[in-house]
């Protein structure tokens, strides 16, 4: 039997089971209770995590979230009521307190923001661990150049339809994000695929996700975060783990660091300093515009996918309209959007963002 220290003894008892878990022990836990991260999205992956998270006993956890909870969201992001859906609170204010009745010992911080190029090493700061729990990938590679640039590291999570992947980073030890993705390096080539798939060419607003795909890649992000925080870093990073709960089919890839990442070698930070962000303008008195940078769009494509999903898909070769009541969006195939029904540049790109892909 371990011997008990000097922790209080409601501590000791409320955690005891993760301390007889020899990996932790008491000193593991007392450890977790001085720690910190931050979590960027609360979504399905963001909830799930930080249950786990705030009942595992980490000391403070800050939830940064641009959203509000919506009745479709109940399915699958497990800190949410229907009260919160009623009262469409921010999520970053329902986890707060969701989480706060749940585990009053933990300081949780809801923070109600996009996060951005700009605000993006503010929020961050000072903070030992990053969580992505982000449902984009512009936002994943301004938290990749992010965590690069504070020298932090960070876990990369994305789940859409029975499939999810996750992906630990630390910064000059392993591959990070842009090396994993942006590599031409065989491993890199391998996951692209996998990953793309979860997050760049289909969305959970047009595919659909099952919250048990989330659960189970929120547990495997949250258990590399509880050794990351524990500073046992030798099982932690550079695979990219992947696991479809309907197929049953799991992969766990290493991914090679890129000589040449333009990341974590070149540090050419371009999404944190804003360069990468596709910019948005007003256009008319009650639309906003993005104009995407070189991607093209088959919009036929595009429109096949998102018929079952959206009313009034039109497409004439030249540009895809359909609407997402009260909004409606205009696609061009250079990935130029006009999103018309809101002056909300956040609105705008988290449209464009659920329904083209980021
Ligand atoms: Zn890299």
């Amino acid at each position: 039997m371990k011997q008990r220290c000097d922790m209080d003894p409601k501590l000791y008892e409320r955690y005891s089971r993760q301390i007889l878990f020899t990996e932790i022990g008491e000193a593991g836990q007392r450890r977790l209770l001085e720690s910190s991260a931050v979590l960027v999205g609360c979504g399905a992956l963001g909830t799930a995590l930080a249950n786990l998270l705030v009942r595992a006993g980490l000391g403070k956890l800050r939830i940064v979230d641009r959203d509000f909870v919506e009745p479709s969201n109940l399915q699958r992001q497990t800190l949410f009521e229907e009260s919160d859906a009623r009262e469409t609170l921010p999520k970053a204010v329902a986890a707060e307190r969701r989480l706060r009745a749940i585990n009053s010992g933990v300081a949780v911080e809801g923070i109600v923001a996009d996060l951005g190029p700009k605000n993006a090493e503010e929020l961050l700061r000072g903070f030992p661990l990053i969580l992505d729990g982000t449902d984009n990938f512009e936002t994943r590679f301004l938290l990749n150049d992010a965590a690069i640039h504070l020298d932090v590291p960070w876990i990369y999570a994305a789940v859409v339809a029975s499939y999810g992947v996750t992906l630990t980073v630390r910064p000059g030890e392993t591959a990070c994000l842009a090396c994993a993705l942006e590599s031409d390096a065989p491993s890199g080539r391998d996951v692209d695929s996998q990953a793309a798939g979860a997050g760049a060419e289909e969305t959970c607003d047009t595919a659909g996700v099952l919250g048990a795909a989330a659960g189970v890649i929120a547990s495997i992000e949250a258990a590399e975060a509880i050794k990351l925080l524990l500073r046992n870093t030798e099982s932690v990073g550079g695979r990219l783990v992947s696991f479809d709960v309907w197929s049953g089919r799991y992969q766990s890839v290493r991914v090679a660091r890129n000589p040449d990442c333009r990341a974590c070698i070149r540090r050419d930070f371009r999404y944190l300093e804003g360069d990468a962000q596709p910019h948005l303008t007003m256009c008319g008195r009650d639309s906003v515009q993005i104009h995407e940078r070189r991607r093209q769009l088959d919009l036929a494509e595009l429109g096949r996918r998102l018929a079952p999903t959206v009313a009034e898909v039109r497409e004439n070769g030249f540009l895809l309209r359909f609407r997402v009541p009260p909004y409606e969006m205009t696609v061009f195939a250079d990935g130029r959007a006009i999103i018309k029904g809101t002056r909300d540049t956040s609105v705008a790109r988290s449209l464009y963002a659920r329904y083209i892909g980021a």
